[in-house]
């Protein structure tokens, strides 16, 4: 599906041009979706009740202003699936040592125990 024409057929006759390629506006335009979003989700969970279509709806006005952004950046379709897995990439990286940290810290800690366990003095 080319969104971005069928968003083009389906709306430029409702809203000015800018409303389709100004970053400044569809970054507002995409907050505000997601602010529509988080106030369905907080009612479905606040009053119990089913607003899952809503939702939906939202979610697909989210992914609209989402895509749309993404072509101001050269990165639509195709090419923000490549991004975001680039971006995951870069996450692990990221966590990678903290989480090596994390572990060496946890078998430090091991020794320790058990060098206490039979009575050995050692300091952390
Ligand atoms: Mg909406």
């Amino acid at each position: 599906m080319d969104l971005y024409a069928l968003h083009e057929k389906m709306t430029s006759h409702l809203f000015p041009v800018y409303s389709n390629e100004d970053e400044r506006f569809l970054a507002l335009a995409l907050c505000g979706e997601a602010g529509e979003l988080a106030n369905m989700i907080k009612k479905r969970w606040r009053d119990g009740v089913d607003l899952s279509e809503e939702i939906r709806d939202e979610i697909a006005d989210c992914r609209v202003y989402l895509e749309l952004v993404a072509k101001c950046f050269g990165i639509e379709g195709a090419k923000l699936d490549v991004r975001v897995e680039q971006k995951l990439i870069k996450v692990v990286e990221k966590h990678k040592a903290r989480l090596w940290a994390n572990e060496q810290a946890r078998k430090h800690n091991a020794e320790c125990e058990i060098e206490r366990l039979h009575g050995k003095a050692r300091l952390p």
